[in-house]
């Protein structure tokens, strides 16, 4: 139902809304209520738990458009209208884990499974650092044949040979000791999102071998080993209710990410929630304006699964508060082996074609992809 607001002040009834019917007050009432909390969340960063729940609850366009409003002003106010780009490469599709939502896990049999060699990985950085990326994002699943000190040359050499650049890994759960040694390479970032911060809701989302405690506690380790530590959910997952959203929330403005990863749940054909209903794109965007207001230095990519729901997705999401976009680098023939989910964008595209569309989406709504690192801003 779209109720036209008046200008009247927040607190104030006028005599116009007093004479809507008691649905349309209702329904006004738990607006109002919403953007106060969305004032109260920008101002103080934190809501406590019912309070979370009551926003979520209330994402009409109305109260969306408000909270993208704030978000915007917000990025603005430390990022100004900069995109930051992130060129990944998806060096192996090949994964030792299951988890029920993802197209590379290992019980995928109907995968051809492929991994880049040390002199791949360079040549797609080569070439990215010619399109102008300064972050290259190194992505796979866990694929053991890869060992840390294969990681730590590759990050080492990306690291002499670009040294304006950072790297980010995004290849999951590891020893404390693994992850040290990353990081003596000079590795960067690391991106590992944390999927749901509710045990039991991760239960379902993993089978049994996986574990939430073992997640948390390498989100722990990255972040004392002094990484920019990125964590992160899919909005829409099965199973995932208010509850676990504003647990979510609350996870993260106490765990305080450098960089959040927030995209709609995308079911694959070759899982078991295949036929599991998308994630909201609506929620998805009022997500990242949440994120935005609480964190507000936050690193907040406009994800490719964003793009994938619509069209304009991306764009979408930086007017919602993103400020990081993140194209492929991969070279196109692996690209559609790398399928979380199922139609993923730009899988055809060469990379320079990916860079120059992204700068031109990013300018038809006002904002410019920057030739920079995009480090956290304290
Ligand atoms: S989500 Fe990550 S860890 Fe899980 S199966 Fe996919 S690639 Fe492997």
């Amino acid at each position: 139902m779209a109720v036209k607001w008046c200008l009247a002040p927040i607190d104030f009834i006028c005599y116009h809304c007093a004479l809507l019917s008691s649905e349309e007050r209702i329904f006004m009432e738990l607006e109002m209520e919403a953007k106060k909390l969305i004032d109260k969340l920008e101002l103080e960063h934190k809501l406590d738990k019912d309070e979370w729940i009551s926003l979520l609850d209330s994402c009409s366009d109305e109260v969306r458009e408000y909270a993208a409003e704030k978000a915007r002003a917000v990025a603005q106010s430390v990022y100004g209208n900069d995109v930051f780009i992130r060129g990944i490469v998806e060096f192996s599709n090949v994964c030792k884990n299951d988890c029920y939502y993802c197209g590379i896990r290992a019980g995928n049999c109907n995968l051809e499974r492929y991994k880049l060699t040390e002199e791949d990985i360079l040549q797609c950085c080569k070439a990215g650092y010619r399109y102008g990326f300064r972050t290259f994002v190194l992505q796979s699943g866990e694929d053991l044949s890869y060992t840390t000190e294969d990681i730590c040359r590759i990050v080492s050499r990306i690291k002499s040979e670009f040294p304006d650049c950072a790297v980010t890994l995004s290849i999951g759960e590891k020893s404390r000791e693994d992850y040290a040694a990353y990081k003596e390479a000079g590795a960067d970032r690391y991106l590992l999102r944390h999927e749901t911060a509710n045990k039991a809701h991760y239960e379902k989302l993993h089978p049994d071998e996986m574990s939430w405690d073992n997640r948390m506690r390498c989100l722990r380790d990255l972040k004392e080993l002094g990484f920019q530590t990125g964590c992160g959910i899919m909005v829409g997952s099965p199973y995932q209710t208010t509850e676990c959203i504003a647990d979510d929330m609350i996870f993260m403005s106490e765990f305080k990410p450098e960089m959040i990863g927030i995209g709609p749940f995308l079911p694959h054909k070759d899982t078991p929630f295949k036929d599991e209903p998308k994630g909201s794109y609506e929620m998805t965007l009022f997500l990242l304006s949440l994120c935005r207001l609480m964190l507000p230095h936050v690193l907040l990519p406009a994800t490719t699964a964003l793009g994938t729901i619509r069209p304009d997705g991306r764009e979408q999401g930086v007017m919602s508060g993103a400020n990081v976009i993140m194209p492929n680098l991969s070279p196109t023939e692996v690209r559609d082996k790398y399928m979380l989910y199922d139609n993923k964008i730009c899988t055809g595209d060469a990379s320079d074609k990916c860079h120059d569309c992204v700068e031109a989406r990013m300018k038809l709504i006002g904002y410019r992809v920057v030739v920079d690192r995009g480090d956290y801003r304290v």
